[in-house]
């Protein structure tokens, strides 16, 4: 009754102008909702209203009454979340995006699945194209590699490239090698940082190109065009609004920034993105940002990213002792170690953001001594160092995060992932501290979150799933694998949200509900807070904000 009289009086209200007039009235306000703010000083509230792409009420269903006038749009929430959009901190975004119009080997569960799906692939798209992309795990068949005679059958006319999903190894078939020149008998020799691994009996190249090898296939492959950069933006845009995602950040190069700067030119970008570059070009980098500056808030640049190591999956992590289930390496470093420090150094002096990829444990503590000599050369800066996977840390590295102010860029569902058979690689020692959450919040490091897209899903539900019950993707380990590095729900959703705004230098902007921040806003349908941990992972996104518009909303019936 007294929601009845409200209503009545704020409607006549409206047309005597008493509550102010039409332009003061909100764009878009949302109620009766289970508003988690990721901010501190309001934990929690039913309401918010947006006007002119920024929040300008955060408090109770009465609080933002009065803003509502008869242009602007209500959400009823009826129970259902409201939370800052998603940030996805590491991302090849553009190559996600590419690879959702390619062939799929993600879930090839077997060799045949693996040709057939190749072979059907290669049916869809004219003699001569390059077949790239794919995903495969050869994990999923037990961890034989793929070689090249598993598609040359049926792909006499299209060269095959296709990456396992980590992207440390990809599989050429005979075509492939054909148009790369690379000698099919064997004579052209392992480049460094890489291998190609060969038939034991006869030295030929099986098919398979690790790390730095697979550039020998990959030059042969024409350049895509701007128009195929375009629609591949527009795919991956449309994929991460769906899932809630409002920002992300880019791990690519300058033909990936161009993309973006075209789109947001013609007003075609749909959500907000740091584009990183190579820290190979740290100087055109550094002359880039003299020219243009660093962007808007939409877009902006200013970070370089390098590598340290490979991966675990590929064995080329890099690690003190040797793989358990191959002792005849500890993994290595993937590139030139003079190289990257004198990269990191003129980085950090031209005043970029460093990201590099570590994964195994000596690559991670290399790169925290680098960090260290570099902040005490150049003297204190707001530099925000950021190591992208931190995966697996010696037990004294953990503390080093925090004490050096280092941002550790992690993607939880790897550890969904890789948990299914990290131990048989790495040991019951190492294990322990593999992801580790929760020794890194508790030492009190800053988590960014993210997906490493096309490396994991680009679905932070799953992410927060990883993060919250830390379950193996195969169903193994039910109440979570080292469940000693679980983290809480609104310490994983800080990650996806404050953590990744801090990782790119917009955390006064969005990442948090509060007034003055800019709209991005994601609509779950169901109370987050209240929902048993093991349901998580069946929560929808019901609509996407970008800057207080609506990017994405789910078909309703
Ligand atoms: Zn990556």
């Amino acid at each position: 009754m007294k929601r009845l009289w409200m209503a009545l009086a704020l409607g006549t209200a409206i047309t005597a102008g008493c509550y102010g007039s039409e332009e003061d009235m909100a764009d878009l306000v949302f109620r009766g909702g289970a508003v988690w703010t990721g901010d501190d000083a309001v934990p929690s509230a039913s309401a918010v209203a947006v006007k002119n792409g920024r929040i300008v009420a955060v408090g109770s269903d009465p609080d933002v009454d009065h803003l509502v006038g008869r242009e602007t749009r209500v959400v009823e929430l009826a129970g259902r979340t409201l939370m800052p959009g998603f940030i996805d901190a590491h991302t090849h975004f553009l190559d996600g995006g590419a690879k959702l119009a390619g062939v799929n080997l993600r879930d090839a569960a077997t060799p045949e699945e693996f040709t057939r799906r190749i072979a059907e692939f290669a049916r869809t798209v004219p003699a001569g194209t390059w077949i790239t992309g794919g995903d495969w795990d050869h994990e999923l068949w037990g961890g034989e590699l793929p070689r090249k005679e598993w598609v040359d059958s049926v792909t006499p006319d299209h060269p095959v490239f296709v990456n396992r999903l980590d992207g440390h190894m990809a599989l050429a078939n005979s075509a492939a090698l054909r148009l790369s020149g690379v000698d099919s008998a064997g004579r052209t020799p392992d480049p460094a940082g890489g291998t190609i691994v060969r038939d034991p009996t006869t030295g030929e190249p099986a098919g398979v190109f690790k790390d730095d090898a697979m550039g020998l296939v990959r030059r042969a492959i024409p350049g895509e065009t701007e128009a195929d950069l375009d629609r591949a933006l527009q795919a991956a845009a449309r994929h991460a609004l769906e899932h809630g995602v409002t920002q992300v950040h880019d791990m690519a190069g300058f033909s990936s920034l161009e993309t973006y700067r075209r789109a947001e030119a013609r007003n075609e970008l749909p959500l907000r993105v740091y584009s990183v570059v190579s820290i190979g070009s740290w100087e055109r980098l550094r002359d880039f940002v003299a020219q243009n500056g660093h962007g808007d808030d939409l877009l902006w640049w200013g970070g370089v990213k390098g590598f340290v190591d490979g991966s675990l999956g590929s064995t080329t992590a890099w690690f003190y002792e040797p793989y358990s289930d191959d002792p005849n390496t500890s993994g290595f470093m993937t590139s030139d170690s003079a190289d990257l420090r004198a990269g990191i150094e003129g980085a950090d002096s031209a005043g970029l953001q460093v990201l590099v990829h570590a994964i195994g444990d000596r690559a991670n503590d290399w790169l925290l001594d680098v960090y260290r000599d570099v902040a005490a050369a150049h003297g204190p800066r707001d530099r925000r160092f950021r190591i992208e996977h931190a995966q697996h840390l010696s037990p004294s590295a953990i503390a080093r995060f925090a004490e050096q102010e280092v941002i550790a860029s992690m993607q939880p569902y790897h550890a969904a992932d890789d948990g299914r058979w990290a131990e048989k690689r790495i040991g019951p020692e190492r294990i322990k501290t593999t992801y580790a959450f929760r020794s890194l919040l508790d030492a009190g490091a800053t988590l960014a979150f993210g997906s490493d897209w096309t490396v994991g899903p680009l679905d932070p539900i799953l992410g927060t799933d990883a993060a919250v019950t830390r379950r193996t993707i195969d169903g193994a380990n039910p109440d979570g694998w080292m469940p000693q590095e679980k983290i809480t729900l609104e310490e994983t959703l800080k990650a996806y949200t404050a953590g990744g705004a801090r990782a790119g230098f917009v955390e006064n902007k969005v990442g948090r509900i509060a007034v003055g921040m800019l709209a991005d806003l994601v609509v779950l349908d169901r109370d987050l807070m209240t929902t048993d941990p093991k349901s998580l992972v069946d929560t929808r996104v019901d609509m996407t904000v970008v800057g207080g518009k609506v990017a994405y909303e789910r078909p309703t019936g």
